[in-house]
């Protein structure tokens, strides 16, 4: 088993009440709102018009910009309205409506592409960004800029199946219910990027996923399988490269920076299902969960599903949420209109009550260097709360602030339950507003 990286922290999981449960389909709603932001980078453009027939897997919005990825329909039916609707992310985002006709027909363009072994690596390449790809651990990174930035850098290749984040289980189920998926995406990566080392990583609370992994690949391969130690945030790109590797990405500096490039297992089943299926990523696995959910669950969601409904597919909520999240407890972002629609980097929706969200308070530190030892990016998180608070902009680039990968260690553990995250983002706003 391998480890370590520096800081830390081992939260209770709280994947009991998912980890047994197999994903279930979640039918399209009678509409679909499609943001055209659903990923980091610039945002799409629309190429459909209202009242346009569409299919299902029809491209729907692209862009010319080097760091997006196209949006395709979920559903068959007909665009209704392109029009600015609440986001996940906050604010409003021009969004094409979609009216469901329930027919599920595809769209022509919706084709097997043919099999890793067949395919060139430029003709995977192109599947990558024909087909939305984004990282889907979270990040909803644009998968083939990814690739293209990494191809001919990297020796060694990860597959991130950590999921370190409490919660969530929706890569544990994949690894179980669909592994030669996993594998299947994982060798299409190995093509397009040939390392010398590939590797998958595993965290030691998923021992079935690990095994089930281990039946399906052949017996002579040259994929390795890396049990990892249970620590958050073990699933950080650069946390896991140093448990695997050993290999420290300096400051400000990507993995290819260190020969390294990190995949999350979902992205790559996706792939696989571009290349086997052809058609693109409409839909995603979230783990619905909190203790305001009234039945936990993992449900397979088509984008553009209002998070309302996605609760209600689970049974509602067992008493009022005093607190709703898009993605984990630890880095998840608060919602507060459930109106507003899934998208692809949401691996999570979590609803809490009363008793589990803890009071608001005085804020006070009693200097006890817990966030510091808890950071896993070696950073003074108590220097960097103060000095945001005093707008010492000068002095947070000096501590580095823009290395913290807002994993949420240091809030955690903060007995004085300061705001150490929430006073980190603010304090890179400020930076960026400085800067123009
Ligand atoms: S300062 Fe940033 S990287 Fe360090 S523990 Fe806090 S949130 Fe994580
Ligand atoms: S953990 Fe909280 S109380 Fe302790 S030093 Fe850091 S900010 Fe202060």
């Amino acid at each position: 088993m391998v480890h370590r990286f520096r800081g830390g922290i081992h939260p209770e999981d709280k994947k009991e009440a998912t980890r047994h449960k197999q994903v279930e389909s979640l039918p399209p709603p009678p509409r679909i709102i499609l943001p055209m932001s659903m990923h980091i980078g610039a945002p799409c453009e629309p190429v459909v018009r209202p009242d346009q027939e569409v299919f299902v897997g029809q491209l729907i919005a692209d862009s010319n910009a080097p760091v997006s990825a196209p949006i395709h329909s979920p559903v068959s039916g007909k665009v209704l309205a392109i029009d600015p609707f609440p986001h996940p992310n906050g604010g409003r985002v021009k969004s094409v409506v979609i009216e469901n006709d329930g027919k599920d027909t595809p769209h022509e363009s919706v084709l097997p592409k043919g099999s890793v072994e067949s395919l060139t690596p430029d003709q995977l390449l192109r599947i990558v960004r024909e087909a939305g790809l984004v990282g889907l651990g979270g990040a909803a990174f644009p998968t083939h800029v990814k690739v293209t930035s990494a191809r001919g850098k990297c020796d060694t290749l990860i597959l991130n199946a950590a999921e370190c984040e409490p919660y969530i289980t929706t890569d544990h189920r994949l690894m179980l219910e669909a592994p030669e998926e996993v594998i299947g995406g994982f060798r299409a990566l190995i093509k397009l990027l040939e390392p010398r080392r590939a590797v998958i990583a595993v965290e030691s609370n998923k021992r079935d996923a690990l095994e089930s992994l281990r039946r399906t690949l052949p017996g002579k391969t040259n994929i390795e399988l890396v049990t990892l130690r249970t620590r958050y945030p073990q699933g950080a790109e650069k946390q896991l490269i140093k448990a695997v590797t050993g290999r420290e990405v300096p400051p400000g500096k990507l993995p290819a920076d260190v020969r390294c490039a990190v995949f999350n297992a979902v992205t790559a089943a996706s792939l696989h299902r571009a290349v086997t299926t052809g058609m693109p990523l409409t839909r995603r696995t979230v783990t619905v969960a909190g203790s305001a959910v009234a039945n936990a669950k993992n449900l397979s969601v088509p984008f553009g599903t209002p998070m309302i409904d996605v609760f209600n597919a689970t049974g509602g909520f067992r008493e009022k949420p005093v607190k709703v999240l898009t993605g984990g407890p630890m880095m998840g972002v608060a919602q507060f209109d459930l109106s507003a629609p899934l998208i692809k980097g949401c691996n999570a929706l979590l609803a809490f009550a009363k008793d589990d969200v803890p009071p608001g308070g005085d804020e006070i530190c009693i200097r006890c260097g817990r966030c510091v030892r808890a950071c896993p990016m070696n950073l003074l998180p108590v220097y960097l709360y103060m000095n945001e608070r005093k707008d010492r902009l000068d002095e947070l680039e000096n501590l580095r602030l823009n290395d913290c990968i807002e994993c949420g260690s240091c809030s955690y553990v903060c007995p004085g339950r300061l705001h150490l995250v929430h006073s980190i983002r603010t304090g890179k706003q400020k930076l960026r507003d400085k800067k123009g």
